[in-house]
């Protein structure tokens, strides 16, 4: 296998238009949530398809790892940082047809929320809050309270692995709980279309500021996180509700556990805050042990929610 290239020597052999673009040793701690993280050796910012299709092709040609990052707010990022390209989707275009919304992934997903209501549009208002970009929510088919964001989906622009560009339905995804397809498979999800509905204006844009406020009351403010760590649990017979992870956490007292300077916050068994110097090893090991006092009481295997950003297997 071949040694990662160093950020200089990315840098030297991309192509000028590109090379613009690039900027060496960004700390990977300041493009995530929760603030973990050693340098990514290049970081580009990227504006539409064409920019994606050069950079991914440089990266095959090269033999350099490459790794896509939206709003940081689901990854814990390794220690010794991503020694390739990270690219970070920058396309915040939004227009509205009807009651179709088309979005470029790079767009802010809460901003996307609150501009369809203030187009008049409504069905997004149950994710209102939730932290990160359009690309890493449809990615990971986010949601809460129930809903998920991949039912909203009409169709989506795609960098496949193999360097074509395909627009794709919802078929494509495979929409799972937190689960799609596009997830690890190295296609870059460009932009999407959404299906709103013209309902109840005033009712959803009160529903937002609840949930904005219950966000509020229930997730760290001043403490860098990555929301949920581990996923809910599939229902105990079909058609039930999910079982909440953090119930079955608090129950083996994991609102007390810390390692390092990583602790599980106070207020909600299944969110892993950085108390200001924490490692992504004292993350893991936190991690670990949460999951391990679940399995040995309970029998359940969690499965983490959050991305762990690490440098390639040699
Ligand atoms: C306080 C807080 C509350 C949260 N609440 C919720 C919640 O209620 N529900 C919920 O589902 N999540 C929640 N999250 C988790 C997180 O905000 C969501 O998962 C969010 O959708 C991630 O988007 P992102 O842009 O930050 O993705 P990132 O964290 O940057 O990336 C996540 C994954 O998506 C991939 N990815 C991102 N963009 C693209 C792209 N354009 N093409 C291909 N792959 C891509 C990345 O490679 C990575 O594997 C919360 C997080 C925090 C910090």
């Amino acid at each position: 296998m071949q040694r990662p290239a160093p950020t200089e020597r990315i840098i030297e052999r991309l192509p000028a238009p590109l090379r613009e673009l690039a900027r060496p040793h960004v700390p990977l701690g300041t493009l995530t949530t929760l603030g973990i993280g050693g340098s990514a050796a290049v970081l580009c910012p990227i504006r539409n398809a064409e920019q994606a299709q050069r950079f991914q092709a440089f990266c095959g040609e090269s033999s350099t790892p490459l790794t896509i990052l939206g709003g940081g707010s689901n990854i814990l990022a390794d220690d010794a940082g991503f020694p390739g390209l990270v690219l970070q989707m920058s396309d915040e275009r939004l227009e509205f047809r009807g009651d179709l919304l088309t979005v470029g992934s790079g767009a802010s997903f809460d901003e996307m929320i609150r501009r369809s209501l203030e187009a008049g549009l409504t069905g997004l208002e149950f994710a209102s809050g939730i932290p990160g970009t359009v690309g890493g929510a449809m990615v990971g088919n986010a949601g809460c309270y129930g809903h998920q964001i991949g039912d909203f989906l009409v169709e989506a622009h795609v960098l496949r692995e193999d360097g074509r560009l395909e627009t794709v339905g919802p078929e494509y995804f495979g929409f799972e709980y937190r689960r799609t397809r596009l997830q690890g498979s190295g296609d870059i999800l460009l932009g999407v279309s959404l299906r709103l509905s013209r309902g109840d204006l005033a009712a959803a844009t009160a529903s937002r500021d609840e949930k904005i406020a219950d966000r509020r009351r229930k997730h760290p403010i001043n403490e860098p996180c990555a929301g949920s760590w581990f996923k809910n649990l599939p229902p105990a017979e079909p058609g039930g509700r999910r079982r909440a992870a953090g119930v079955l956490l608090e129950e083996v007292g994991a609102k007390k556990m810390t390692v390092g300077g990583a602790a599980v916050f106070a207020r909600h068994a299944n969110i892993i805050v950085n108390r200001g110097d924490a490692t992504s090893a004292d993350v893991l090991t936190l991690a670990d042990r949460m999951k391990s006092a679940v399995s040995e009481r309970f029998g359940v295997v969690l499965e983490p929610e959050v991305k762990y950003l690490c440098p390639p297997a040699t």
